[in-house]
């Protein structure tokens, strides 16, 4: 028999809604998509983003230190992990139950906390770009600020946002269980939210103030796996180059040489399309034969079938 082609698909923000109902019932659809690819003979390892569920918690978490003086601040690493367990329990289950509605009972479904080291000088821990959790007003921003040394950002004038590191991903610490699990046949949802960022310190890692953007974890988590292709599923069928302007122009295969050069020209957008592009070169140019596609959630069995998505090659 032949080898299953392996694939990591990283899941976008639209694949799990903003708030808890949002998410029960958008897990149901992203795992259609995901068992729609298992049955196309596939391997699938899943990852996801966590920017609004992150966001989510820790504000709750910020609500409680507020109702409760004894209860001191939760650092974002905890927040990271929270994000993992609560996104992995629903995708989890959407993924337990749409494999069992297909007659699929051979494929355990499992979800790994993972941490992901990265580097303590890493320059994006001095430039804190990444925002999440809700807005507030000048003086709420100025008070948490004070209380919890939080870094506060305008946010296009809707407010105020804490904003937080984003460093690179170097290492997945739980890698050899990660990879253990998937050899052995199982359906493992793995370095949620990036990672529970942690940087090392001797024997002891320590949980870092940051999040990571998922694209470049999933990228890494590719590679590691030595997975032939990295499925971004986003918000958008494809990348376009001139995006939202009258010449925008949508892309259907693209080499590692043009979409670098369309980076260089500023096509794609810093905190959305930039770090997907970026992940899809990367994994890309890693290994012969490895692709990348970006493509919408629901049309990812298209994409795989080479009919939609943009896809990269070298
Ligand atoms: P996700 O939650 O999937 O990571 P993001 O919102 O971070 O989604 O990134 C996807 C978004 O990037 C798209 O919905 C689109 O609005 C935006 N975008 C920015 N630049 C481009 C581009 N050049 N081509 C396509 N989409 C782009
Ligand atoms: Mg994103």
């Amino acid at each position: 028999m032949e080898k299953k082609k392996r694939i990591v698909i990283a899941l976008g923000g639209n694949a799990l809604g903003n708030t808890l109902p949002e998410q029960q019932l958008a897990v149901r659809t992203t795992a259609k998509a995901i068992v729609d690819l298992i049955e196309e003979g596939y391997e699938v390892i899943v990852t996801h983003g966590n920017g609004p569920q992150v966001g989510m918690i820790n504000s709750a978490m910020i609500a409680l230190t507020h109702e409760d003086s004894s209860q001191p601040n939760t650092p974002l690493s905890v927040c990271v992990a929270m994000s993992q367990a609560y996104i992995g329990y629903d995708l989890q289950n959407a993924l337990r139950e749409e494999l069992s509605n297909r007659a699929i009972t051979s494929i355990p479904v499992v979800t790994m906390i993972t941490q992901v080291r990265v580097e303590e000088q890493d320059p994006a821990f001095q430039t804190p770009t990444k925002p999440i959790g809700k807005f507030m007003t000048a003086t709420q921003a100025e008070e948490v600020a004070r209380k919890y040394q939080y870094i506060m950002k305008e946010d296009a004038g809707r407010g105020y946002r804490r904003v937080v590191a984003s460093p690179r991903p170097v290492e997945i610490i739980e890698i050899d269980t990660i990879r253990t699990m998937v050899n052995s046949g199982n359906l493992v949802i793995a370095c949620g939210g990036g990672g529970i960022p942690v940087t090392r310190h001797g024997r002891h890692l320590q949980g870092a103030s940051a999040v990571i953007d998922k694209d470049f974890a999933s990228c890494l988590l590719a590679k590691e796996l030595d997975a032939d292709s990295l499925v971004i599923l986003t918000a958008v069928e494809k990348v376009a180059i001139n995006f939202g302007r009258e010449n925008e122009t949508w892309l259907d295969r693209l080499s590692v040489k043009e979409a670098e050069a369309y980076l260089a020209q500023g096509h794609f957008a810093s905190g959305s399309m930039l770090p997907k592009v970026q992940a899809a070169i990367d994994f890309t140019s890693s290994k012969s034969n490895r692709t990348a596609i970006i493509t919408l959630l629901e049309k990812s069995r298209e994409a795989i079938q080479g009919k939609t998505g943009t896809v990269f090659y070298t």
